[in-house]
């Protein structure tokens, strides 16, 4: 299968901290793989790295054959990458259905302002991008919340209302920062649904998550980091079975214990 991202030796320095350290993976098209590592271990950086929110130390990301490190979160977006936050940013203010409808305009600014000043055209577009956010909706399970605040809704389904904002702005391949942290067990038989079926959509998923219950259901291939490096990859059965995986875990338990 062709690879839809190249991550070639990606480095993010913070002082001293090497919170990224000469990472290389692939994530082939319409695939589903995973990113688990102890607390610490540069998961959210790397996707932080990816998505533009900072600059590389080094290192090249490739992203549908083209390079896409240097370019602003923006035009990243728009090259079709969408990412959920593993602290959530939702505006308080807005209704669930905003929320969706405003990450529709993820190609500019200019179309978001025609649409409030209301073109014939841009009438027709709203109109659509109203459809596609009640599917979306829909889709997550959050139809019938759609008219509340989204400071209203528990912690479960603001997660879920996160990705439906991120797969409002129709990416070809979405990052999930533990979607599932804070979520019942019911909640997250949920997400196990929704990644399987935006994967048989099309979509290509990157799921960065603590629980393994999600992790080890919906993953094709999991990359496991610690201090910032690959100490392993490989299927579900091969992670659980890896020594270096199961000391680095126990390593963060102790830790936790003590
Ligand atoms: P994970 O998501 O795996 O828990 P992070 O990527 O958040 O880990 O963090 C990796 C390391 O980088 C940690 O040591 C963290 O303290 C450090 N780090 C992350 N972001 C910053 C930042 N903006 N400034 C300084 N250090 C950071
Ligand atoms: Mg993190």
């Amino acid at each position: 299968m062709a690879s839809l991202l190249e991550v070639r030796n990606i480095s993010k320095h913070f002082g001293g901290v090497k919170a990224v350290d000469e990472l290389s993976f692939d994530i082939p098209q319409g695939g589903l793989q995973a990113i688990i590592g102890p607390n610490g271990s540069g998961k959210t950086t790397c996707i932080n790295l990816i998505t533009g929110c900072y600059q590389l130390t080094g290192g090249a990301v490739s992203f549908g054959g083209h390079r896409i490190d240097g370019l602003s979160r923006e035009r990243i977006v728009q090259t079709g990458l969408a990412r959920t936050f593993q602290n959530l940013r939702l505006f308080e203010t807005l209704t669930v259905l905003d929320h969706v409808l405003m990450g529709q305009f993820r190609h500019s600014r200019v179309e978001f302002l025609r649409t409030i000043l209301g073109t014939r055209a841009s009438k027709r577009e709203s109109r659509e991008a109203l459809e596609r956010s009640w599917e979306l909706l829909e889709l997550v399970g959050l139809k019938d919340k759609a008219h509340l605040l989204a400071k209203s809704l528990p912690y479960g389904p603001r997660r879920l209302l996160e990705i439906a904002r991120a797969l409002a702005t129709q990416p070809t391949l979405l990052f999930l920062d533990e979607p599932a942290a804070g979520m019942s067990e019911e909640e997250i038989d949920r997400v196990i649904d929704l990644v399987r079926t935006i994967q048989k959509r099309g979509m290509t998923i990157l799921l960065i998550e603590h629980r393994m219950r999600l992790v080890m259901n919906v993953s094709e291939h999991i990359i496991v980091l610690n201090y910032g490096k690959k100490i392993a990859e490989g299927s579900a059965k091969e992670i659980q079975e890896n020594q270096e995986v199961i000391t680095a875990y126990l390593g963060t338990q102790h830790e936790k214990v003590g």
